[in-house]
């Protein structure tokens, strides 16, 4: 059943993949859907699996509590993680967690990026913060991640790589591929000298526009 949401899943997990966002089985994907009886599921890339060789009948189908409904393989060891996001942000339908390279440098530095890009406030929310170091897998983790991400769309984990979210796969794929490009311009801007982060008051309707899109009211 809901092969359309895995082959979805899948597909982006691919992107993440070719686009160099990952090495090896590192990162995840996963994607909430309702059942037509009112049921909230969540179809989440398997733990330990090389995506160029991953089907669709790979992904792994979980309830909300984590309690595995459809796949043979284990879910990704993040599972608790993107389970609690989409339990504090009702508007998010997608997570993407990636290790990629740039993001993973501000992970090591431990500092928000400020507000510097105008489609990083638009669409990310603002500045990106860093969450606190927990092992990966652990619920400190899930609720450190949380607790960073707020109401944006983009945050950083410490010591270990980024987390995007978007109300469909393709729009936390977007966000994955932003997160990175703001990284890497924050980190290539440091080199050449003093930065000017975006005006405070175009910052502000930038925000005010986010909220209107993505606010969870
Ligand atoms: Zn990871």
């Amino acid at each position: 059943m809901w092969e359309v949401q895995k082959m979805e899943v899948l597909e982006v997990a691919r992107w993440m993949d070719e686009k160099g966002l990952v090495v090896g089985t590192s990162g995840n994907v996963s994607q909430r859907f309702r059942e037509p009886d009112g049921r909230e599921l969540v179809a989440i890339t398997p733990s330990g699996r090389q995506y160029d060789t991953m089907e669709a009948e790979d992904i792994v189908l979980v309830d909300m509590e984590g309690q595995r409904v459809e796949g043979e393989l284990a879910p990704s060891i993040e599972t608790m993680l993107h389970l609690g996001i989409y339990r504090a942000r009702k508007k998010v339908r997608a997570v993407v967690h990636a290790h990629a390279v740039f993001g993973s440098a501000i992970a090591v530095t431990g500092k928000e990026i400020p507000c510097l890009l105008d489609d990083q406030v638009t669409f990310l929310g603002g500045e990106i913060k860093v969450a606190a170091y927990a092992l990966p897998g652990s619920p400190e983790l899930a609720k450190n991640v949380v607790a960073a991400l707020g109401p944006r769309n983009a945050v950083v984990l410490a010591n270990h790589g980024t987390i995007s979210v978007g109300r469909n796969l393709r729009e936390a794929f977007n966000n994955c591929e932003l997160l990175e490009k703001t990284a890497r311009v924050y980190v290539l801007a440091m080199g050449l000298g003093t930065l000017t982060p975006v005006p405070a008051d175009m910052a502000e309707a930038e925000r005010a526009f986010f909220a209107a899109m993505f606010g969870e009211n």
